[in-house]
């Protein structure tokens, strides 16, 4: 049969869920499909014939539906920079999931498929240049060890689409191990039935964390283990300088994966305050926010959850208050033990945390580039930062605090080139192979994924992707 040949091992269980949850939509074919980039090593461990597939970019453009599929548009919901309102898949289908070899469920989505029931007034579409910018930082924040959606091809539809000028259209086929968001509940538990509201909880219970199934309250295990997964998630971008830049409800996954990447990007100059967002203009969303912003959507997400909580309001507001009022704590315990493995730390001390904080102080004085500053520590080069008394102070008690430990220099060094990357996706580099890609010329997005696919690596050949930007590129900004 034609999956045989192709890998497609498609289920919908999404359409168990009350029909609430989505919209059964038709494809919407596009002009011309052809292939940019096809992500060969992700198709291997989704079972699917890269040969096959590549060739056809038919089934990655909606153009043929493969065998199994159900397309279909999420219902959701979200608070947009603060403001509630009702979302969905705008210009998104879910083609199905793939049932892995390893026997994983991954969803297959399509995204710039064009218009479905929730696109309101937009086109549905998407443009080449921010479909391939996403295809790079996903695979890069995969590479960097950290949970997130995946980016399997991006696809050329031959079909201009019009922005402030005219662009190339393109779809992204993205994998995730769901679309589930805490929007997903807001929509429930503002927009269908209790009923419904506990379906859409047990299935991602179901999904995510079976191992609650029979917990007494299973819902309030739910929400502790979103917590969970959401402070180790915040935690590791905090730890690479990772600015997600739109961190609205519906763009928080109940797997704890990174979703959206829209105007997100790295941190060069260390500053807490860093936004890249042209929209974030109250800086809402800025680096030093995030860890905030991630407590403030885990509390929709425990509202959402109130009536399955307890069947008296009251007890239910406790319960959500008393799990929500554990996530700083949470959060800080994630940091920490992050913050301790970059500086080569494996035990725990009190006096830790002010030795991190004096370090991160020095940096943001001195504007020190994050991820140099601390692969020159790993490397025991000179960083930026001025030879001044503080330092050489901050060194010594640091050499002191790391002595203090059982293991040896050699574990030391191991444990801070496992934990600081030689490369992030530079901001200079990433528009640089976007700018040769929508031109034609993919080699210079092949040469830097390559590169980011191992970034913990710290070999010569990284050398190229390390220098921060020059003063000739100027403050960077990015758009949705
Ligand atoms: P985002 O800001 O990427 O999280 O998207 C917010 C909402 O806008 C989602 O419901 C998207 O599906 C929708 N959306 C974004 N771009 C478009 C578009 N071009 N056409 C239709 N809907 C869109
Ligand atoms: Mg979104
Ligand atoms: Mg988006």
């Amino acid at each position: 049969t034609e999956s045989a040949k192709t890998g497609w091992c498609l289920e919908s269980s999404y359409t168990s869920l009350p029909s609430s949850f989505y919209t059964v939509i038709d494809p919407n074919p596009v002009n011309h499909p052809q292939m940019v980039i096809f992500n060969k090593q992700l198709a291997a461990s989704l079972g699917l014939n890269a040969k096959q597939l590549q060739i056809d970019a038919a089934s990655l453009s909606g153009n043929e539906i493969p065998e199994g599929s159900v397309p279909l548009a999420q219902a959701y919901a979200g608070h947009q920079f603060g403001n509630f309102t009702m979302l969905g898949d705008g210009r998104a289908m879910l083609i199905g999931e793939q049932i892995t070899p390893s026997g994983k469920r991954m969803d297959i989505q399509l995204k710039g498929s064009g218009p479905t029931p929730y696109s309101r007034r937009g086109d549905g579409r998407a443009a080449l240049g921010p479909m391939l910018r996403e295809y790079i930082i996903s695979e890069a924040m995969h590479g960097l060890g950290i949970p997130t959606t995946r980016s399997l091809a991006v696809v050329a539809t031959g079909e201009p689409i019009y922005r402030e000028t005219e662009l190339p259209g393109a779809i992204l086929t993205r994998t995730a191990a769901s679309h589930l968001r805490v929007g997903t509940f807001q929509y429930a538990a503002n927009w269908t039935s209790e009923e419904e509201l506990r379906a859409l909880a047990d299935y991602a219970i179901d999904r995510h964390y079976p191992e609650i199934k029979d917990d007494d309250n299973r819902y309030l295990s739910l929400l502790q283990e979103v917590m969970k997964r959401q402070a180790e998630l915040i935690s590791k971008w905090m730890l690479v300088g990772f600015i997600h830049g739109v961190m609205n409800t519906d763009n928080m996954t109940i797997s704890g994966e990174t979703i959206d990447y829209g105007p997100c990007a790295f941190m060069d100059t260390y500053d807490p305050e860093t936004v890249f967002s042209s929209i974030d203009v109250q800086g809402r969303y800025a680096y030093v926010n995030q860890p905030g912003i991630g407590g403030w959507n885990l509390a929709r997400f425990a509202e959402s959850l109130l009536p399955l909580l307890h069947k008296e309001q009251e007890e239910a507001v406790k319960i959500a208050q008393e799990a929500i009022s554990g996530y700083p704590e949470l959060y800080k315990q994630q940091w920490y033990k992050g913050m301790r493995s970059k500086l080569g730390i494996f035990n725990e001390e009190k006096e830790d945390e002010t030795l991190i904080q004096q370090l991160l102080t020095m940096m943001q004085k001195e504007k020190a580039d994050y991820t140099n500053t601390f692969v020159a520590l790993t490397f025991n080069r000179e960083t930026v930062l001025s030879k001044n008394q503080d330092l050489a102070d901050w060194k010594a008690r640091w050499q002191e605090r790391l002595s203090r430990q059982e293991e040896s220099e050699a574990a030391i060094h191991q444990l801070m080139r496992n934990s600081n990357p030689a490369i992030i996706p530079r901001n200079h580099h990433v528009e640089a192979a976007l700018d040769a890609a929508v031109n034609g010329d993919l080699t210079v997005m092949e040469k830097l994924l390559h590169a980011l696919s191992n970034p913990y690596e710290h070999s010569e050949k990284q050398v190229a992707y390390a220098e921060p930007p020059g003063p000739e590129c100027g403050p960077y900004e990015t758009y949705c």
